[in-house]
């Protein structure tokens, strides 16, 4: 919609008005007396592991009968979810109708996503799906202390304003969310305080953002020395991956908790972090295996999430292996007395990566930047072996002493005879929705 003629075209308040009725209807679809009903029995299960047992059981008999009964690629496996295949999205994209049920009924949404590891995937959802994925948002904004009616700031990649639009506002209003809904394509650093004050001004109590967004924000208040201003309930974050670094520095900044989610688009795992800063894998969402993945560089067991999902009839995928990855971890329960299990913490995706000099791929760069003065945040490029070229957006103090350390940096991670360049952007790349990534390896 942010994109079409019709809103780009339009005055301000008219762009104002289309935003907040494309909300009202969407609320009006997805949040219907089941959503509402299915939002409470969630709620009511978060304390109880016998009744969340119970709950989990229902749920995963009933996702492996409809497999094995309605789709050509799991008929007759039975089960007993240990003799299924592991899947991918590699075999997705080969049996896209085998996974399908074959006697479909009612309303089909085709989800489409570019990916951010560039391979596009498509899956077909009914109602079922949309419903209960808005329940699970609706009991993660409840974690997070949401009341309806709150006021809330968007900042989540959507294209507010056009690209070539270089005056602020970059924001525009949605009066039936109560919500400011800001640009993630204008944030260069001179516009960053006028942000801030728009938040503060509206009276925002809840701020719903992608990492990289509110990240960039927190890193603009850190470098001034200055705190978030307003008097915010929390800050939830969603779709892209938010280190252990960058979440503190946004609670600190931001004087409030932040409530990280992790999700897919294929809906097989979730993942959130609660009001004690654990991580809960949320065993009412999908079924979870964690396959071993080898260590960490400080010995901690690290382990891929496989998941089968329980709320999408219409497309079962069982034993998907998202590629992504956890730090397990040894607590076994957590101070705030939810039942779901707790992991260390999320890595990376997996997708995001460089290769090294010996060909190695390396996941891991938040390390990269750490102790360089006068950078603001990074982004990886490599377009051919033994060459990366880092964006980077700074303040004066990155002076030429700052950029060898960078170099050095990345060297020391990658390889001493990698050719590195350093590029000082505005800001960053992004896909198509918005999302950041912290490394873009295209070769
Ligand atoms: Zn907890």
């Amino acid at each position: 919609m942010f994109t079409s003629k019709v809103y780009k075209s339009s005055p301000v308040i008219i762009q104002n008005i289309l935003l907040s009725s494309r909300a009202f209807l969407r609320k009006k679809l997805r949040e219907n007396i089941k959503c509402v009903q299915y939002t409470k029995e969630l709620i009511a299960n978060e304390y109880d592991a016998e009744a969340l047992n119970q709950y989990q059981n229902k749920k995963y008999k009933k996702m492996l009968n409809n497999a094995n009964d309605n789709t050509s690629y799991y008929k007759g496996f039975g089960t007993d979810i240990s003799t299924y295949p592991y899947i991918d999205k590699v075999t997705l994209n080969n049996n896209k109708d085998k996974f399908l049920l074959s006697k479909k009924s009612g309303v089909v949404i085709n989800g489409e996503t570019s990916g951010t590891t560039g391979t596009p995937l498509s899956i077909p959802q009914n109602m079922e799906s949309v419903v209960t994925e808005q329940a699970f948002i609706n009991r993660m904004m409840k974690w997070a202390g949401f009341n309806s009616g709150d006021k809330r700031a968007w900042l989540r990649g959507d294209m507010i304003v056009p690209l070539e639009q270089n005056e602020k506002p970059f924001w525009r209003y949605s009066y039936s969310e109560n919500m400011i809904m800001l640009s993630s394509f204008h944030m260069s650093q001179d516009h960053l305080q006028d942000y801030i004050n728009a938040m503060v001004d509206f009276g925002v109590q809840i701020i719903q953002a992608y990492p990289s967004s509110i990240v960039t924000l927190a890193k603009y208040l850190d470098v001034n020395n200055q705190f978030y201003s307003g008097d915010l309930k929390s800050i939830v974050t969603s779709s892209e991956s938010l280190s252990k670094e960058d979440k503190l520095l946004v609670e600190k900044r931001f004087k409030c908790t932040v409530f990280d989610w992790y999700g897919l688009f294929e809906r097989v795992a979730a993942i959130a972090s609660c009001e004690q800063g654990r991580y809960h894998i949320l065993t009412d969402y999908s079924y979870i295996e964690l396959l071993p993945a080898g260590k960490t560089e400080d010995g901690r067991d690290r382990a891929e999430i496989i998941g089968t999902n329980f709320n999408n009839s219409l497309y079962p995928l069982i034993r998907y292996k998202t590629g992504d990855h956890v730090i397990l971890s040894n607590e076994k329960s957590c101070p705030c007395g939810r039942v779901f299990p707790i992991v260390e913490s999320i890595e990376g995706r997996v997708g995001d990566y460089l290769i090294a000099e010996n060909g190695q791929k390396v996941h891991i760069l938040n390390h990269i930047p750490k102790g360089v003065n006068g950078l603001l945040g990074t982004q990886f490029l490599q377009k051919e072996s033994m060459r990366i070229e880092v964006l980077v957006i700074c303040n004066n103090n990155f002076i030429e002493d700052e950029k060898l350390k960078l170099i050095n940096n990345v060297k020391e991670r990658l390889g001493s005879k990698m050719d590195v360049t350093i590029t000082v952007v505005d800001n960053f790349i992004r896909t198509k929705n918005g999302k950041m990534r912290q490394a873009i390896c295209d070769f």
